[in-house]
């Protein structure tokens, strides 16, 4: 044996990472029969991600993939849609349950959490207050363990941000995060950007034009990139399931956008990551 480490003491493989995925639900089902494959090519595509729980339960199985790989990380929370399926129950983030999960060197962040108006923004009032006190819920709980907040906002944006700049007053710099899949108008990544947050854009810039105005007039060290795996794969995997190594394709659309070299880009956006997320390998 002398000389040859036994497998339980050989040190992993270092693999480089160039890109980082900030938003992905890897622990989906929609992986489940393929998963060590499409972490196979992140990792030769040195990609790095950020599991994203919308459940206890999912919040739960991205920290413990998150334990496997060196390249993924978690972050717990409960999606705002999520409250329409307990009835007449206004307060199910359960405490004890997201303490223990938050404990874990892996997790690094909270969400994702927020509000979500529906397609039209036609939900009633009781709905969106009761998503209201979950997205407080969320926002203390964040701030108590330091961690940032990974925000979903659909028709909504005006009263998250509202909701923000009334907590940023009580935590300061301890409230922080991302808006994950922007969509807003340049004025409104401001006011992200002022309260200390970061906005991340998807696939959809591969092929929608709605976002340049926002993404030009973004500094480039407030922008993240994700995917939103399985959801809105990029050009040219369009209309497939989405997997996180795609996010190079998103990473080279902003280079492009913004009229930057995509090698840089890419650096810039891990090197921020890394920043605002602790993300440690
Ligand atoms: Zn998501």
């Amino acid at each position: 044996m002398s000389g040859i480490a036994s497998r339980d003491t050989m040190p992993d493989m270092v693999m480089e990472i160039k890109y980082v995925d900030i938003h992905s639900h890897l622990n989906f089902p929609e992986y489940d029969a393929d998963r060590e494959e499409v972490i196979a090519r992140m990792k030769e595509a040195g990609v790095a991600t950020i599991l994203i729980g919308t459940s206890l339960e999912t919040s739960r199985s991205a920290v413990a993939l998150a334990e496997q790989h060196e390249n993924i990380f978690a972050c717990i929370g409960i999606h705002p849609t999520e409250i329409d399926k307990v009835t007449g129950m206004t307060a199910h983030f359960s405490r004890e349950n997201f303490e223990e999960l938050v404990k874990h060197p892996k997790v690094v962040g909270v969400g994702e959490c927020g509000l979500d108006y529906g397609r039209e923004g036609n939900i009633d009032e009781k709905s969106k207050e009761t998503q209201k006190i979950l997205f407080g819920q969320h926002i203390d709980f964040a701030a108590m363990h330091d961690k940032p907040l990974m925000i979903h906002a659909r028709n909504s944006t005006k009263d998250i941000l509202e909701i923000l700049a009334i907590k940023k007053e009580e935590y300061g710099e301890k409230l922080r995060g991302n808006a994950h899949f922007f969509s807003g108008t340049p004025e409104e990544a401001k006011a992200y950007f002022d309260l200390d947050f970061s906005v991340s854009f998807t696939g959809v810039i591969t092929f929608a034009r709605d976002y340049d105005a926002a993404l030009k007039a973004a500094p480039l060290d407030r922008i993240m990139s994700e995917t939103d795996s399985p959801f809105v794969a990029p050009e040219p995997h369009r209309g497939k399931r989405n997997e996180p190594s795609y996010v190079t394709e998103v990473v080279k659309k902003i280079a492009e956008i913004k009229g930057l070299e995509e090698g840089a880009v890419a650096q810039e956006i891990l090197k921020n990551a890394v920043a605002k997320w602790n993300l440690v390998w």
